[in-house]
């Protein structure tokens, strides 16, 4: 994904939400588009060493609220944040190690993904519920930790 494309559309995200695209916004956006996979805040700032802890902590909580970032919860004391599919159109799911808390990122087949919708579909006749996405995340035991 271009970065100047993504910057453009992470500053519309925040300006609808009345907020500033800031150097330190800029940053943290920078660092999760160059990882390969979600990151923890600790990743973030070995990456951008100019931001400060507090400051990754804000800007994150903020760019989660317009729909720019996506908190990814373990098991472990440490989120990962990515940014979310709406940005990169990467439809995707994660792998999560309830032992050190790593989080990886894998796909499912498109005609297993049709599949889901078309459960997820049923699910949302059955409870009246508008259906717009959906998460699935596996929890196991990483190769490391196994
Ligand atoms: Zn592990
Ligand atoms: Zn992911
Ligand atoms: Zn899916």
């Amino acid at each position: 994904m271009n970065l100047d494309l993504l910057n453009d559309d992470v500053a519309a995200l925040l300006r609808s939400g009345d907020h500033r695209y800031t150097t330190g916004r800029r940053r943290v956006v920078s660092a999760l588009h160059g990882s390969d996979g979600p990151v923890t805040i600790l990743d973030i700032l070995q990456l951008e060493a100019s931001l400060a802890q507090s400051s990754v902590y804000r800007n994150l909580a903020i760019l989660e609220e317009v729909g720019a970032v996506t908190r990814i919860v373990t098991h472990d004391d440490h989120a990962r944040f990515e940014l979310t599919e709406a940005l990169t159109d990467h439809h995707h799911h994660h792998l999560i190690c309830t032992t050190c808390g790593s989080v990886s990122d894998f796909e499912l087949a498109p005609d297993t993904e049709l599949t889901l919708n078309q459960a997820f579909a049923q699910v949302s006749r059955l409870t009246d519920f508008t259906v717009d996405s959906h998460r699935l995340d596996l929890l196991g035991t990483c190769v490391s930790c196994a």
